[in-house]
């Protein structure tokens, strides 16, 4: 079934968060969202989300250079042309445009739900059987609680976050708010409920304050500690793993399955935080998800902020067989006070329903509150 993309309307929207949300690298208020919407030339049309961020900070991609890089050079790459199946996107892209992931990815994992839109597939039963596999029609959910002012006031974030069911609490930490306070949640949650940290890339082994902080963390009995030294850095990260009990899991050093050949042959890590986003669209994450069932890695779905429309695709991903982790699949009320979709995503007893009813991503776009949203836009045709 050949798919041809006929037209791409770029959109920016501000999208409002019910509370801000802080990381070592810094606190956002609103999301500056990128959405993409692709007509392929029999009509049928999608929306898919390019999760860049407004700044440089998690990855080279912002929404800035992901605008530039999709007007000038990746969307002039698939208009018009006819693709065979979903999966020969990737290789196009990735020869013609070094980097770029997060843009690279907005499209051709719109390309991959068109192609299950013109399956009447659902999305997740599309990329499941490219899988070998059948999708799970529920996926557990894990919360990422951004860094509080005091540790009395995470232990309380934690504990509304285990009243609500999720099934794993992961916590940013960064050097001098990280193993006291999460000791105190620990302390006050028991041994039973799965708690992690993700430390964003900002510890390093040259500092002996930090390496005694890592120590202490291994003792808490955490699920992983996420991405703890610099994003580039495989071999000080085998170092530390060597080291520590708790399994590392990699997420900025992962940009592809070379990376996850990388972080194997080192042993830098045991478990793969895969975001789609991040590696440049569903051809690499599956690959990524096949490499690390074979070698027994567990792997999990991260979390971008992404509005509904990403939320989508990243539920869809984590509904295959690897993804054996709770995913960071928060309800959409945890971090809009509107969605830009319908139905919201929403929990239940810590687990997100995979949407199998119905064709494509399962949700629908509230285009009328999308264009209020609107700030700049952009319709890029076929020549
Ligand atoms: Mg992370």
């Amino acid at each position: 079934m050949t798919i041809v993309p006929a037209l791409i309307t770029l959109r920016e929207i501000r999208l409002p968060l019910v509370e801000p949300f802080r990381t070592a690298a810094g606190t956002v208020d609103a999301r500056r969202v990128l959405l993409l919407e692709l007509t392929d030339a029999d009509g049928y049309a999608t929306w898919s989300e390019c999760v860049a961020e407004s700044r440089p900070t998690y990855a080279p991609d912002t929404v800035d250079t992901c605008w530039l890089a999709l007007t000038e050079w990746i969307a002039p790459l698939v208009l018009g042309v006819s693709f065979e199946s979903p999966v020969a996107v990737h290789p196009l892209l990735d020869n013609a445009v070094r980097g770029h992931n997060m843009a690279r990815a907005a499209i051709e994992m719109a390309i991959w739900s068109l192609d299950a839109l013109r399956q009447s597939l659902p999305l997740a039963t599309a990329l499941a059987r490219a899988a070998g596999a059948a999708p799970r029609t529920r996926v557990d959910t894990g919360i990422a609680l951004g860094m509080q002012s005091s540790p009395a006031a995470l232990v309380a974030r934690a504990r509304a976050a285990r009243d609500d069911g999720y099934r794993r609490i992961k916590m940013k930490v960064e050097p001098g708010r990280d193993a006291a306070w999460v000791r105190e949640v620990r302390d006050a949650l028991g041994s039973e409920v799965s708690l992690s940290v993700d430390a964003n890339c900002s510890y390093s082994l040259d500092s002996a304050s930090h390496r005694a902080a890592l120590t202490e963390l291994d003792t808490l009995g955490l699920a992983m500690i996420e991405q703890p030294l610099a994003h580039d850095d495989f071999v000080r990260h085998a170092e530390l793993q060597r080291t520590m009990r708790t399994p590392i899991c990699l997420d900025e050093s992962i940009h592809g399955a070379a990376s996850v050949e990388a972080m194997l042959a080192l042993q830098s890590a045991r478990m793969v935080n895969v975001k789609p986003g991040r590696v440049g669209g569903y051809a690499p994450a599956l690959a990524i998800h096949e490499r690390c069932l074979r070698a027994n890695v567990p792997v999990w779905c991260g979390g971008m902020l992404e509005c509904g429309i990403g939320r989508a695709y990243n539920v869809a991903l984590a509904s295959l067989p690897g993804f054996t982790e709770p995913g960071d699949l928060s309800p959409s009320a945890r971090y809009w006070a509107r969605d830009v979709v319908t139905p919201a995503w929403t929990m239940d007893d810590g687990r997100v329903q995979v949407p199998l009813e119905r064709a494509g991503i399962g949700v629908e776009v509230d285009v009328a509150y999308v264009d209020e949203l609107t700030a700049r836009s952009i319709t890029l045709a076929a020549r």
